[in-house]
């Protein structure tokens, strides 16, 4: 299928003019955690927000991030990235993209166009829908779903559900921290959960 995409990393910077090592090396883990911003009472009192968008903004940490998520998961084992609205379109995208895989939208209830299936579940407070485009998937590929931040492991959960349900086989959930005291992990059962950044 074409070039190896994978051959042209890592890419120059414009600080490597100066410094090419340093500029090209990739960044450790507590370099992209400093680049997760905390927002006390957000979007409710109560909630620390974890915001990805310095990491996201940083062409460096983003680069890494995504390229530590498909060193994990390992090309040629991937079929279809599934990212889920909306922060893991962003993050699941270029995942999709170093794979040579598709990639597939999860989004709200009534976002999609074409024919869906859809999974409700609960949230801290209320309910919530994701839907999934029922030919999104053919059967027996291979799925990875991507998000930003693993919690409670419901949105993850439901994701799994409709893709296991237009006949995908998940192979795993990358995502870029997961609050470990919330245990979502416990949800997911057998798949590989990989986090960039653990709380
Ligand atoms: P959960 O279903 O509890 O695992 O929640 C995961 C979803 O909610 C993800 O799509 C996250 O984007 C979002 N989310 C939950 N908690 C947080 C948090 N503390 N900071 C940022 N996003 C969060």
């Amino acid at each position: 299928r074409g070039a190896d995409r994978g051959s042209r990393r890592p890419r120059p910077t414009r600080a490597s003019q100066d410094d090419p090592e340093a500029a090209s090396a990739p960044m450790n883990v507590e370099q992209l955690r400093a680049r997760i911003r905390d927002v006390p009472d957000f979007p409710e009192p109560g909630i620390v927000f974890k915001d990805i968008t310095p990491l996201l903004a940083d062409p460096l940490a983003f680069s890494t991030a995504i390229d530590l998520i498909v060193l994990h998961f390992g090309r040629g084992n991937v079929d279809k990235v599934v990212g889920i609205e909306a922060r893991g379109f962003i993050v699941g995208s270029p995942v999709a993209y170093h794979f040579d895989a598709g990639f597939v939208p999860v989004r709200k209830a009534g976002k999609l166009p074409s024919s869906t299936t859809s999974e409700s579940y609960e949230l801290e407070y209320g309910k919530a829908t994701l839907e999934i485009h029922t030919d999104g998937v053919t059967p027996g590929e291979r799925v990875l779903i991507v998000d930003d931040v693993l919690a409670t492991g419901g949105t993850a959960r439901a994701a799994a559900n409709l893709v296991e349900r237009v006949g995908g086989k998940v192979i795993g959930l990358a995502c870029i921290l997961e609050l470990g005291f919330l245990n979502g992990r416990d949800r997911l059962g057998d798949l590989d959960v990989f986090s960039l950044i653990a709380y």
